[in-house]
C-alpha cells in the first residue's frame, strides 16, 4: 500500500524524498520476504543467496531511509553540516555490508560484532539531528521520531546482546517485521504530510504570483486594465478582432477637482470607469489621469464606443448627486483597415486615435470623432473627420 500511495505521491508532486521512500518501502519488503522465509515461495535461493539478498536489503534500507530523512526534513532544520554528517553514513554503512558479506578467514569472528557496532554511529547521528531539528521546530522529525522508536530500540538491544551486556537473542524477526511494518505506515504518513505542506505553500505562492501579476496589469484606482496590459497583448488582441481602437478623455476634469476636491475626482474617475466597463468583446483601460482608452471588436464596434461615451454623463449623476454640472467625455475613435496588410504597433494605433480626440476637443468637446463614418445614435453630434 505504501509503495501504490509513493506512485500516486510523486504523480502529484515530483519530489526526491518520495522515491527514497518508495527506496526505502522496497528494502524493507524484501528484508521481511527474507528474514521470514516467505521468499522460498516464490523463487528458490541458496543460503549465500539469500544472505546476501539480507545483507544487501539492509544496506538499501538504511541508505534509503537515511536520505530520505534528510530529503523529508524541512530545510530550515538542519544546517548543511548536519545533512552532511548524515550523508556520510551512507557510505560508511555501505562499507560494512561489505566487510560483513565478503570478509573471511581470520577476519570471520570480528564479521557480527564489528557490522552490529556500524550501527551506532548511524545511531549516535541519526538521535543527534533528530533532536537538532525537533529543537528547531521541525514537524515532519515527529513522524521519524514516531516511526524508528521501535527499530532504534531493536538496534539497541542487538548490540547490547552482542556487547554482552543482556541475553536478548540477536534475531527478534517478529519484531524487527512488527518494527519494520510501523515504521513504514509512519513515515507514509510524514510523506502525505510533506506533500500537504508542499502542495500548500505552492497554492499559496501561485495565489501570490496571480495577485502581483493582476496588480501589475490593473488600474489601482478604478480596477480596470492599465496600458502595459493592452500594450504587451496587442498584437494578440489584434489577431482576435479587437480592430476599433477608441481614446476618451473627460471634459474639464480639473475644475471638478478644484470645485469639489481631489477625492470627489477620484470618485467620478472610479464611475466613469464603471460606465465604461467592458465585456468580452470590450476591453476598458485607463491610462491615466482622465484618459481612457477602449478596445471593441464587432461589426458595430464604433457605435457601441459612442454608446459607452454617451452613457457617461448620466451615470456619474446618478452616482453623484451633488455635482453642479453634467460630466461629459471627448473621443477619438479609429478603425483598422486589417485588408491593407501593414499591422500597426500599439503606439500608431494610439497616436491616430489621440489626434482624433483632439479634434474632438478642439470642436467643442462632447463629441466624437471617429476615421470612419458611425451610424448615428439618437442623442449625439457627430462628425467625420479625414
Ligand atoms: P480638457 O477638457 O481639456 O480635457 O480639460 P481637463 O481639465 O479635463 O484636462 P487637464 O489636463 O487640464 O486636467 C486634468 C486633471 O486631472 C489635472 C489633474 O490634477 C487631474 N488628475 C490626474 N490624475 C488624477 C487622479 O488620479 N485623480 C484626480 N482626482 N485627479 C487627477
Ligand atoms: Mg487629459
Ligand atoms: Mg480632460
Amino acid at each position: 500500500m505504501p509503495l501504490i500511495l509513493n506512485f500516486v505521491f510523486f504523480r502529484i508532486l515530483r519530489q526526491r524524498f518520495i522515491l527514497w521512500h518508495a527506496a526505502a518501502v522496497l528494502a524493507m519488503l524484501t528484508q521481511t520476504l527474507v528474514s521470514s522465509g516467505l521468499i522460498n515461495r516464490f523463487v528458490r535461493l541458496s543460503v549465500t543467496e539469500l544472505c546476501l539478498l539480507s545483507t544487501l536489503s539492509w544496506a538499501f534500507m538504511v541508505i534509503a531511509t537515511l536520505r530520505f530523512f534528510i530529503d523529508l526534513i524541512e530545510p530550515e532544520t538542519l544546517t548543511a553540516r548536519q545533512r552532511f554528517a548524515v550523508e556520510l553514513l551512507c557510505p560508511w554503512f555501505l562499507f560494512w555490508s561489505g566487510y560483513y558479506f565478503f570478509a573471511d578467514g581470520v577476519l570471520l569472528p570480528s564479521v557480527a560484532p564489528l557490522y552490529y557496532m556500524s550501527f551506532l554511529p548511524i545511531i549516535a547521528t541519526l538521535l543527534a539531528t533528530i533532536v537538532l531539528s525537533a529543537l528547531r521546530g521541525s514537524r515532519l522529525v515527529w513522524f521519524q521520531i514516531v516511526g524508528w522508536t521501535p527499530l532504534m530500540l531493536l538496534g539497541i538491544a542487538r548490540n547490547l546482546s552482542i556487547l554482552g551486556l543482556t541475553d536478548a537473542p540477536l534475531g527478534m524477526m517478529v519484531e524487527q517485521h512488527f518494527a519494520i511494518a510501523f515504521e513504514v505506515a509512519v513515515t507514509t504518513l510524514g510523506v502525505a504530510e510533506r506533500i500537504m505542506t508542499i502542495r500548500l505553500q505552492r497554492d499559496h505562492a501561485l495565489a501570490e504570483a496571480r495577485f502581483q501579476a493582476n496588480l501589475a496589469l490593473h488600474d489601482p484606482l478604478t480596477g480596470l486594465f492599465n496600458r502595459r496590459a493592452i500594450e504587451e497583448k496587442f498584437d494578440t488582441l489584434l489577431r482576435t478582432g479587437f480592430h476599433t481602437m477608441a481614446a476618451l478623455d473627460i471634459d474639464h476634469f480639473k475644475a471638478i477637482n478644484d470645485t469639489h476636491g481631489h477625492a470627489a475626482g477620484d470618485e467620478v474617475l472610479r464611475a466613469v470607469g464603471r460606465a465604461l466597463a467592458g465585456d468580452k468583446d470590450i476591453l476598458t483601460v485607463r491610462l491615466g489621469g482622465e484618459e481612457f482608452l477602449l478596445l471593441l471588436r464587432g461589426e458595430d464596434a464604433l457605435e457601441r464606443a459612442e454608446r459607452l461615451r454617451q452613457a457617461i454623463p448620466s451615470r456619474v449623476a446618478k452616482e453623484h448627486t451633488g455635482l453642479r454640472k453634467l460630466v461629459t467625455a471627448s473621443m477619438g475613435v479609429y478603425r483598422l483597415d486589417m485588408t491593407c496588410g501593414h499591422v500597426p504597433s500599439f503606439t500608431e494605433v494610439y497616436t491616430a486615435c489621440d489626434e482624433l480626440l483632439y479634434a474632438a476637443k478642439a470642436a467643442g468637446r462632447d463629441c466624437v470623432r471617429s476615421n470612419v463614418s458611425i451610424a448615428p445614435l439618437p442623442t449625439t453630434r457627430l462628425e467625420l473627420v479625414g
